[in-house]
Protein backbone atom coordinates (compact mmCIF):
# COMPACT_ATOMS: atom_id res chain seq x y z
CA UNK A 1 0.00 0.00 0.00
CA UNK A 2 2.63 2.31 1.05
CA UNK A 3 4.66 1.63 -1.97
CA UNK A 4 1.52 2.27 -4.13
CA UNK A 5 0.98 5.74 -2.80
CA UNK A 6 4.88 6.55 -3.50
CA UNK A 7 4.03 5.26 -7.08
CA UNK A 8 1.12 7.36 -7.78
CA UNK A 9 3.05 10.44 -6.09
CA UNK A 10 5.72 9.88 -8.48
CA UNK A 11 3.09 9.46 -11.81
CA UNK A 12 1.36 12.82 -10.25
CA UNK A 13 4.83 14.63 -10.08
CA UNK A 14 5.53 14.09 -13.44
CA UNK A 15 2.54 15.02 -14.79
CA UNK A 16 2.75 18.26 -13.34
CA UNK A 17 5.97 19.07 -14.39
CA UNK A 18 4.62 17.94 -17.80
CA UNK A 19 1.87 20.72 -17.96
CA UNK A 20 3.57 23.14 -20.05
CA UNK A 21 5.16 20.50 -22.53
CA UNK A 22 7.38 24.01 -24.33
CA UNK A 23 8.64 24.61 -20.77
CA UNK A 24 11.73 22.39 -19.09
CA UNK A 25 12.56 23.03 -15.53
CA UNK A 26 16.45 23.10 -14.87
CA UNK A 27 17.93 22.37 -10.86
CA UNK A 28 19.90 25.20 -10.41
CA UNK A 29 23.29 24.90 -8.15
CA UNK A 30 22.71 20.88 -8.23
CA UNK A 31 26.22 20.18 -7.19
CA UNK A 32 26.42 22.52 -4.20
CA UNK A 33 24.48 22.81 -1.22
CA UNK A 34 23.82 26.66 -1.23
CA UNK A 35 22.22 27.80 1.82
CA UNK A 36 21.34 31.17 0.72
CA UNK A 37 21.04 33.16 -2.21
CA UNK A 38 20.55 36.90 -3.71
CA UNK A 39 17.60 37.45 -6.15
CA UNK A 40 17.70 40.10 -8.45
CA UNK A 41 15.19 41.34 -11.63
CA UNK A 42 17.88 42.41 -14.47
CA UNK A 43 14.34 42.66 -17.14
CA UNK A 44 10.86 43.31 -16.56
CA UNK A 45 8.67 42.73 -13.46
CA UNK A 46 9.05 39.72 -10.57
CA UNK A 47 5.68 38.57 -8.60
CA UNK A 48 7.39 37.42 -5.19
CA UNK A 49 4.98 34.57 -3.82
CA UNK A 50 5.60 32.46 -0.45
CA UNK A 51 3.65 29.33 0.24
CA UNK A 52 1.10 30.79 -2.54
CA UNK A 53 0.60 34.04 -0.90
CA UNK A 54 1.81 37.29 -2.56
CA UNK A 55 4.47 38.71 -0.99
CA UNK A 56 6.30 41.19 -2.88
CA UNK A 57 7.03 43.11 -6.38
CA UNK A 58 10.47 43.30 -7.50
CA UNK A 59 11.48 45.65 -9.48
CA UNK A 60 14.56 45.95 -11.86
CA UNK A 61 17.42 46.41 -10.01
CA UNK A 62 16.07 45.30 -6.80
CA UNK A 63 17.80 42.67 -4.66
CA UNK A 64 16.02 39.99 -2.43
CA UNK A 65 18.38 37.70 -0.46
CA UNK A 66 16.56 34.27 0.91
CA UNK A 67 18.10 31.88 3.53
CA UNK A 68 17.32 28.65 5.16
CA UNK A 69 17.11 28.89 8.65
CA UNK A 70 15.47 26.19 11.34
CA UNK A 71 11.87 27.53 10.88
CA UNK A 72 12.93 27.63 6.84
CA UNK A 73 13.54 30.32 4.40
CA UNK A 74 13.81 33.97 5.25
CA UNK A 75 13.24 36.64 2.66
CA UNK A 76 14.15 40.27 3.11
CA UNK A 77 15.19 43.35 0.96
CA UNK A 78 17.56 46.23 1.73
CA UNK A 79 14.69 47.83 4.04
CA UNK A 80 12.26 45.23 5.39
CA UNK A 81 11.97 41.47 6.18
CA UNK A 82 8.89 39.62 4.36
CA UNK A 83 8.43 36.76 6.56
CA UNK A 84 9.35 33.00 6.90
CA UNK A 85 7.91 30.09 4.24
CA UNK A 86 8.57 26.91 2.68
CA UNK A 87 8.21 27.76 -1.10
CA UNK A 88 9.33 30.87 -2.81
CA UNK A 89 7.91 31.96 -6.40
CA UNK A 90 9.60 34.48 -8.53
CA UNK A 91 7.47 34.67 -11.18
CA UNK A 92 7.78 37.23 -14.18
CA UNK A 93 4.93 39.27 -14.72
CA UNK A 94 6.24 41.24 -17.73
CA UNK A 95 6.31 40.21 -21.32
CA UNK A 96 10.04 39.56 -20.86
CA UNK A 97 11.53 38.72 -17.66
CA UNK A 98 15.14 37.78 -16.62
CA UNK A 99 16.61 37.10 -13.67
CA UNK A 100 19.94 36.80 -11.81
CA UNK A 101 20.56 34.10 -9.21
CA UNK A 102 23.86 34.27 -6.98
CA UNK A 103 24.70 31.89 -3.88
CA UNK A 104 26.17 33.71 -1.21
CA UNK A 105 26.07 30.37 1.18
CA UNK A 106 28.35 29.30 -0.33
CA UNK A 107 29.29 32.17 -2.77
CA UNK A 108 29.55 30.47 -6.57
CA UNK A 109 28.83 32.49 -9.75
CA UNK A 110 25.83 33.46 -10.09
CA UNK A 111 23.53 32.88 -13.36
CA UNK A 112 21.19 34.78 -15.26
CA UNK A 113 18.35 33.47 -16.83
CA UNK A 114 14.55 33.70 -18.62
CA UNK A 115 11.44 33.43 -16.71
CA UNK A 116 10.57 32.11 -13.33
CA UNK A 117 12.19 30.49 -10.01
CA UNK A 118 11.22 28.64 -7.42
CA UNK A 119 12.90 28.03 -3.94
CA UNK A 120 12.14 25.23 -1.18
CA UNK A 121 14.04 23.27 0.89
CA UNK A 122 15.22 19.69 -0.18
CA UNK A 123 17.74 17.51 1.91
CA UNK A 124 18.62 20.54 4.69
CA UNK A 125 19.54 23.10 1.36
CA UNK A 126 17.61 25.71 -1.09
CA UNK A 127 16.65 23.80 -4.20
CA UNK A 128 16.61 26.39 -7.05
CA UNK A 129 14.74 25.33 -9.93
CA UNK A 130 14.28 27.34 -12.74
CA UNK A 131 11.46 27.15 -15.59
CA UNK A 132 11.68 28.75 -18.70
CA UNK A 133 11.15 27.67 -22.55
CA UNK A 134 12.68 24.95 -23.76
CA UNK A 135 14.36 26.74 -26.57
CA UNK A 136 15.49 29.43 -24.55
CA UNK A 137 17.35 26.50 -22.30
CA UNK A 138 18.79 24.80 -25.43
CA UNK A 139 20.77 27.86 -26.64
CA UNK A 140 22.23 28.33 -22.34
CA UNK A 141 23.55 24.77 -23.22
CA UNK A 142 24.73 25.33 -26.41
CA UNK A 143 27.21 28.10 -25.06
CA UNK A 144 27.67 26.35 -22.45
CA UNK A 145 28.82 22.68 -24.25
CA UNK A 146 29.90 23.79 -27.29
CA UNK A 147 31.81 27.59 -26.42
CA UNK A 148 31.19 30.96 -27.96
CA UNK A 149 33.06 31.83 -31.57
CA UNK A 150 32.10 29.14 -33.75
CA UNK A 151 30.32 29.05 -36.70
CA UNK A 152 26.40 28.74 -37.34
CA UNK A 153 26.28 25.34 -38.55
CA UNK A 154 28.36 24.00 -35.28
CA UNK A 155 26.07 25.76 -33.11
CA UNK A 156 23.20 23.84 -35.10
CA UNK A 157 24.74 20.38 -34.11
CA UNK A 158 25.21 21.33 -30.97
CA UNK A 159 21.31 22.63 -30.63
CA UNK A 160 20.30 19.37 -32.13
CA UNK A 161 22.16 17.38 -29.85
CA UNK A 162 21.59 19.16 -26.90
CA UNK A 163 17.29 19.17 -27.43
CA UNK A 164 17.70 15.26 -28.02
CA UNK A 165 19.50 14.79 -25.14
CA UNK A 166 16.85 16.76 -23.03
CA UNK A 167 13.85 15.21 -24.81
CA UNK A 168 15.42 11.36 -23.99
CA UNK A 169 16.14 12.50 -20.44
CA UNK A 170 13.37 14.77 -20.01
CA UNK A 171 12.19 13.12 -16.73
CA UNK A 172 15.23 11.92 -15.14
CA UNK A 173 15.18 14.30 -12.39
CA UNK A 174 11.06 13.88 -11.78
CA UNK A 175 11.72 12.76 -7.96
CA UNK A 176 13.13 15.92 -7.09
CA UNK A 177 10.67 18.11 -8.72
CA UNK A 178 12.43 19.12 -12.20
CA UNK A 179 13.45 17.89 -15.48
CA UNK A 180 17.08 18.19 -15.62
CA UNK A 181 19.98 19.75 -13.21
CA UNK A 182 22.64 22.23 -14.29
CA UNK A 183 25.80 20.37 -13.77
CA UNK A 184 27.57 17.96 -15.69
CA UNK A 185 25.25 14.92 -14.44
CA UNK A 186 22.63 16.12 -16.73
CA UNK A 187 24.46 18.83 -19.47
CA UNK A 188 25.78 22.16 -18.60
CA UNK A 189 23.77 25.28 -18.25
CA UNK A 190 25.65 28.38 -16.97
CA UNK A 191 22.21 30.57 -17.41
CA UNK A 192 21.60 32.65 -20.56
CA UNK A 193 22.91 32.66 -23.87
CA UNK A 194 24.85 35.99 -23.58
CA UNK A 195 27.86 35.88 -25.17
CA UNK A 196 26.66 35.43 -28.54
CA UNK A 197 23.74 36.06 -30.66
CA UNK A 198 24.42 33.28 -33.39
CA UNK A 199 23.61 30.97 -30.40
CA UNK A 200 20.37 31.73 -29.71
CA UNK A 201 19.70 32.26 -33.80
CA UNK A 202 21.32 28.49 -34.70
CA UNK A 203 19.06 27.29 -31.88
CA UNK A 204 15.95 28.85 -33.24
CA UNK A 205 16.66 27.75 -37.19
CA UNK A 206 16.33 24.13 -35.49
CA UNK A 207 13.55 24.21 -33.29
CA UNK A 208 12.02 21.09 -31.87
CA UNK A 209 15.13 19.15 -34.03
CA UNK A 210 16.00 15.91 -32.59
CA UNK A 211 18.40 13.07 -33.93
CA UNK A 212 16.70 9.28 -33.55
CA UNK A 213 17.62 5.73 -34.33
CA UNK A 214 16.15 3.32 -36.67
CA UNK A 215 13.81 2.58 -33.97
CA UNK A 216 12.95 7.04 -34.07
CA UNK A 217 13.83 6.72 -30.47
CA UNK A 218 15.54 9.57 -29.63
CA UNK A 219 19.36 8.85 -29.73
CA UNK A 220 22.17 8.91 -27.48
CA UNK A 221 24.02 11.93 -28.68
CA UNK A 222 27.62 11.14 -27.11
CA UNK A 223 30.24 13.91 -27.98
CA UNK A 224 33.56 15.64 -26.74
CA UNK A 225 36.15 18.05 -27.78
CA UNK A 226 38.75 16.07 -30.36
CA UNK A 227 38.45 12.36 -31.36
CA UNK A 228 42.18 12.40 -32.44
CA UNK A 229 41.47 11.16 -35.55
CA UNK A 230 39.06 8.15 -35.26
CA UNK A 231 36.07 8.34 -33.02
CA UNK A 232 35.33 5.52 -30.41
CA UNK A 233 32.28 2.71 -30.63
CA UNK A 234 29.84 2.38 -27.70
CA UNK A 235 31.22 -1.25 -27.45
CA UNK A 236 34.65 0.12 -26.40
CA UNK A 237 34.02 2.53 -24.13
CA UNK A 238 30.48 0.99 -22.73
CA UNK A 239 30.46 -2.34 -23.39
CA UNK A 240 27.43 -2.48 -25.49
CA UNK A 241 26.77 -2.08 -28.84
CA UNK A 242 24.71 1.40 -30.63
CA UNK A 243 24.42 1.30 -34.87
CA UNK A 244 24.81 5.09 -34.56
CA UNK A 245 28.16 5.57 -32.19
CA UNK A 246 30.87 3.59 -34.21
CA UNK A 247 34.28 4.28 -35.50
CA UNK A 248 34.84 7.40 -37.61
CA UNK A 249 37.62 8.19 -39.54
CA UNK A 250 37.56 11.66 -38.85
CA UNK A 251 40.11 14.04 -41.15
CA UNK A 252 38.63 17.33 -39.62
CA UNK A 253 40.39 17.54 -37.09
CA UNK A 254 43.94 16.93 -38.35
CA UNK A 255 45.83 19.63 -37.05
CA UNK A 256 43.33 20.58 -34.29
CA UNK A 257 43.95 21.70 -30.81
CA UNK A 258 43.91 18.29 -28.68
CA UNK A 259 44.46 16.09 -31.71
CA UNK A 260 47.93 14.59 -29.83
CA UNK A 261 49.37 14.73 -26.37
CA UNK A 262 51.82 13.04 -24.15
CA UNK A 263 52.02 12.44 -20.44
CA UNK A 264 55.31 10.89 -18.83
CA UNK A 265 55.27 9.09 -15.59
CA UNK A 266 57.88 7.18 -13.77
CA UNK A 267 58.61 3.67 -14.69
CA UNK A 268 57.95 2.36 -11.28
CA UNK A 269 54.42 3.64 -10.80
CA UNK A 270 54.05 1.97 -14.46
CA UNK A 271 55.08 -1.26 -13.20
CA UNK A 272 53.56 -0.97 -9.72
CA UNK A 273 50.25 -0.33 -12.03
CA UNK A 274 50.43 -3.38 -14.07
CA UNK A 275 51.73 -5.39 -11.52
CA UNK A 276 48.34 -4.70 -9.31
CA UNK A 277 46.73 -6.01 -12.82
CA UNK A 278 48.76 -9.50 -12.53
CA UNK A 279 50.61 -8.72 -15.61
CA UNK A 280 54.25 -10.24 -15.53
CA UNK A 281 55.31 -9.98 -19.52
CA UNK A 282 58.63 -8.49 -20.81
CA UNK A 283 59.06 -4.80 -20.84
CA UNK A 284 59.49 -5.48 -24.35
CA UNK A 285 55.55 -6.51 -24.94
CA UNK A 286 54.45 -3.85 -22.12
CA UNK A 287 55.70 -0.92 -23.52
CA UNK A 288 55.36 -1.10 -27.15
CA UNK A 289 52.02 -2.25 -27.61
CA UNK A 290 50.73 -0.23 -30.52
CA UNK A 291 46.95 1.25 -30.57
CA UNK A 292 46.69 2.56 -34.58
CA UNK A 293 42.73 2.42 -33.91
CA UNK A 294 41.25 2.51 -30.92
CA UNK A 295 41.45 -0.80 -29.51
CA UNK A 296 39.31 -1.77 -25.96
CA UNK A 297 42.59 -3.62 -24.28
CA UNK A 298 46.05 -2.87 -23.64
CA UNK A 299 46.27 -6.46 -24.21
CA UNK A 300 43.79 -7.69 -26.75
CA UNK A 301 44.65 -11.39 -25.74
CA UNK A 302 44.53 -11.92 -22.27
CA UNK A 303 41.70 -8.76 -22.06
CA UNK A 304 42.61 -7.65 -18.49
CA UNK A 305 42.79 -3.71 -18.52
CA UNK A 306 40.59 -2.01 -20.11
CA UNK A 307 42.00 1.64 -21.81
CA UNK A 308 38.64 3.52 -21.11
CA UNK A 309 40.03 2.28 -17.21
CA UNK A 310 43.77 3.38 -17.64
CA UNK A 311 42.50 6.75 -18.65
CA UNK A 312 40.85 7.22 -15.37
CA UNK A 313 43.85 5.50 -13.39
CA UNK A 314 46.20 7.85 -14.96
CA UNK A 315 43.95 10.99 -15.79
CA UNK A 316 44.93 10.97 -19.69
CA UNK A 317 42.59 13.50 -21.72
CA UNK A 318 41.90 9.86 -23.77
CA UNK A 319 42.26 6.32 -24.00
CA UNK A 320 43.33 6.28 -27.71
CA UNK A 321 47.24 5.73 -26.59
CA UNK A 322 50.20 3.72 -26.71
CA UNK A 323 53.35 3.44 -24.78
CA UNK A 324 56.97 3.76 -24.25
CA UNK A 325 59.50 3.40 -21.54
CA UNK A 326 62.79 5.00 -21.74
CA UNK A 327 65.10 5.05 -18.88
CA UNK A 328 63.40 5.29 -15.69
CA UNK A 329 60.43 6.97 -17.38
CA UNK A 330 57.34 5.78 -19.34
CA UNK A 331 55.39 7.80 -21.60
CA UNK A 332 51.89 7.95 -22.74
CA UNK A 333 51.24 9.27 -26.29
CA UNK A 334 47.77 9.54 -26.92
CA UNK A 335 45.42 11.33 -29.49
CA UNK A 336 42.12 13.06 -28.82
CA UNK A 337 40.52 14.90 -25.73
CA UNK A 338 37.02 12.91 -24.06
CA UNK A 339 35.52 9.68 -24.25
CA UNK A 340 35.75 9.82 -28.37
CA UNK A 341 32.26 8.88 -28.62
CA UNK A 342 29.66 10.65 -31.39
CA UNK A 343 30.50 14.13 -32.52
CA UNK A 344 34.28 15.23 -32.31
CA UNK A 345 33.91 18.98 -31.48
CA UNK A 346 36.51 20.28 -33.10
CA UNK A 347 36.32 18.43 -36.13
CA UNK A 348 32.68 19.51 -36.19
CA UNK A 349 33.94 22.93 -36.27
CA UNK A 350 36.55 22.79 -39.30
CA UNK A 351 33.27 21.01 -41.16
CA UNK A 352 31.20 23.98 -40.53
CA UNK A 353 34.39 26.46 -41.59
CA UNK A 354 35.16 24.39 -44.63
CA UNK A 355 31.06 24.80 -45.45
CA UNK A 356 29.38 21.49 -44.72
CA UNK A 357 25.63 22.15 -43.23
CA UNK A 358 24.70 20.82 -39.52
CA UNK A 359 23.13 17.90 -40.79
CA UNK A 360 25.88 17.01 -43.09
CA UNK A 361 28.14 17.42 -39.61
CA UNK A 362 25.63 15.00 -37.57
CA UNK A 363 25.34 12.27 -40.01
CA UNK A 364 29.05 12.00 -40.39
CA UNK A 365 29.82 11.66 -36.37
CA UNK A 366 26.33 9.66 -35.85
CA UNK A 367 25.58 6.73 -38.27
CA UNK A 368 21.98 5.17 -39.08
CA UNK A 369 20.13 7.71 -37.57
CA UNK A 370 17.68 10.72 -39.36
CA UNK A 371 16.65 14.22 -37.82
CA UNK A 372 12.88 13.74 -36.32
CA UNK A 373 10.62 16.63 -35.76
CA UNK A 374 9.76 16.48 -31.71
CA UNK A 375 7.57 18.05 -29.33
CA UNK A 376 7.96 17.36 -25.58
ZN1 LIG B 1 21.25 15.81 -13.75
ZN1 LIG C 1 37.95 14.30 -34.62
Amino acid sequence: MHCRKIHVTLILLVLCISVHPQDIRIGFFYDSDVQAVVFTTIEGEYILSGDGRKVAVIRKGAIFHVERNKSGLTVHDTVQSYGVYKNLEFTGASASNIFQVKPVLPSLPSKESDDDLSISIYNEALRVINRTGLEKYISGTVEAEGGSDALPEYYKAQAVIARTFAVKNFNRHAHEGFNLCDGVHCQAFNGKSRMNAQIYASTSDTRDEILVDINSKPAITAYHACCGGVTASASVEWSRDLPYLVPVKDPFCVGSRHRDWIKTILLKEWTTYLEKSYYYTSPDNLYKFNNPGRQKYLDEKNKRLLLAEMRKDFQLKSSYFYVTAEGNLVTFHGHGYGHGLGLCQEGAMEMARVGYTYVDILMFYYRNVKIANSKL
